[in-house]
């Protein structure tokens, strides 16, 4: 079902102009679509999944699912499937019991209501543990049981508020594809809620950026990472962090360039930015992979100090200072296994392929 928010604003104390917990977000989900809200805590997220589920009204705007105006429409007629962090079980009831309620709710016979949770039970594979309480099932055993009771009634839209923050890291991966699996195999409109950052890129189709109630940017997980609209989607996503810079924009000849206080960048012909934009300050952007060691001889390689070298496992990563240390800060770069760095080196780099992002420092961080 498709589902479009239209200027949603929602601000807990009318009173506070400053109050807006989400601040004029527009966002359209198609059908079928798995669409991750990933933002730091208090941005909204929350608050606009509560919005789609119609447990809080919007202060203004519409929510249209299937183009029909739902903002009046009560949470259970909205026929949304939901998975909370907490579950939510019904511990005085078995897991049967559990899947079934939101069909006797809807005076499903028992019967009927019975075999579903069976069916469900066995695509989610807990079909062996139907008699149990909640309190005799696993953390991953009773996030398969929320997933059960949501998808029981063959909802529209699927809800699913950080579902796997409860589960330890290996068994996050397996009900990760799982979800993904099950919602593809369904085709159910799903949204899901998370402050994690891999988890929203791998399971997603498409992700919007939250911050301070506003969408930053809202696209499919490889163009938040390779075309970055701003600084706070440029800094927020990616792990090592991206490298940011200060720096000024030179022209010379026609030529542009980003001039940091240690070294200089020419901007390939084919992103050259348009008019002219000598003297701007900028920040200059280069994820710590799109480094890569040199050597004395590379005419453009950055001399720098080593600092640290932590060990990733797949790679090393190199934290580095200029040696006048006017760049303001660590550069963090990294490198294979086998590179022969350590802390007190003085090593080249040089950026991969022109690979690097020019964010205009005055507008917003908007990306040039
Ligand atoms: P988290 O990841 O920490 O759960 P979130 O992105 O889900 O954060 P929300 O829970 O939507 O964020 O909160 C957005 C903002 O609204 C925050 O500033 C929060 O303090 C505020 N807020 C949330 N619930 C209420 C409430 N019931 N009353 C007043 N303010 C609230």
């Amino acid at each position: 079902m498709v589902i479009t928010l239209r200027n949603i604003v929602k601000a807990y104390d009318n009173k506070k102009e400053s109050g807006r917990a989400v601040d004029g977000l527009d966002l359209e989900i198609k059908k079928g679509e798995f669409v991750a809200l990933l933002g730091p805590s208090g941005c909204g997220k929350t608050t606009t999944l509560m919005m789609l589920a119609g447990l809080l009204k919007p202060t203004s705007g519409e929510i249209y699912f299937g183009g029909k105006l739902v903002n009046h429409v009560e949470p259970k007629d909205r026929n949304i499937g939901m998975v909370f962090q907490s579950y939510a079980l019904y511990p005085h009831m078995t897991v049967r019991d559990n899947i079934a309620f939101p069909l006797r709710e809807r005076k499903m016979p028992k019967a009927q209501a019975y075999e579903r949770a069976k069916d469900m039970s066995r695509i989610v594979q807990i079909d062996h543990l139907l008699d149990r309480k909640p309190a005799q099932l696993s953390g991953g055993q009773q996030q398969r049981v929320a997933m059960a009771r949501a998808l029981a009634k063959d909802p529209d839209i699927l809800l699913l508020d950080e579902p796997m923050s409860n589960l330890d890291a290996r068994l996050k991966l397996d009900v990760r594809d799982e979800i993904r699996k099950l919602q593809r195999e369904l085709g159910v409109t799903t949204i899901i809620v998370t402050h994690d950052q891999e988890e929203a890129l791998a399971i997603s189709d498409r992700v919007a950026i939250l911050n301070g109630g506003k969408i930053q940017q809202y696209g499919p997980p490889h163009e938040l990472f390779g075309e970055p609209a701003n600084l706070f989607v440029a800094s927020f996503l990616g792990n090592p962090p991206m490298n940011l810079i200060e720096g000024l924009i030179m022209e010379d000849n026609g030529v542009q360039a980003v001039v940091t206080s240690g070294f200089s960048l020419p901007i390939p012909d084919a992103r050259r930015l348009e008019g002219s934009h000598a003297g701007k300050a900028v920040r200059l952007g280069i994820r710590p992979h799109d480094l890569r060691l040199t050597d004395a001889s590379d005419p453009q390689g950055i001399a720098m100090k080593v600092d640290l070298v932590e060990h990733l496992g797949s790679g090393k990563l190199v934290k580095a200072v200029d040696p006048a240390m006017k760049l303001g800060g660590m550069i963090r770069l990294l490198a294979d296994n086998e590179a022969r760095v350590q802390a007190g080196d003085t090593i080249y780099m040089r950026v991969r392929d022109d690979k690097f992002h020019v964010f205009d420092a005055a507008a917003n961080g908007l990306n040039l």
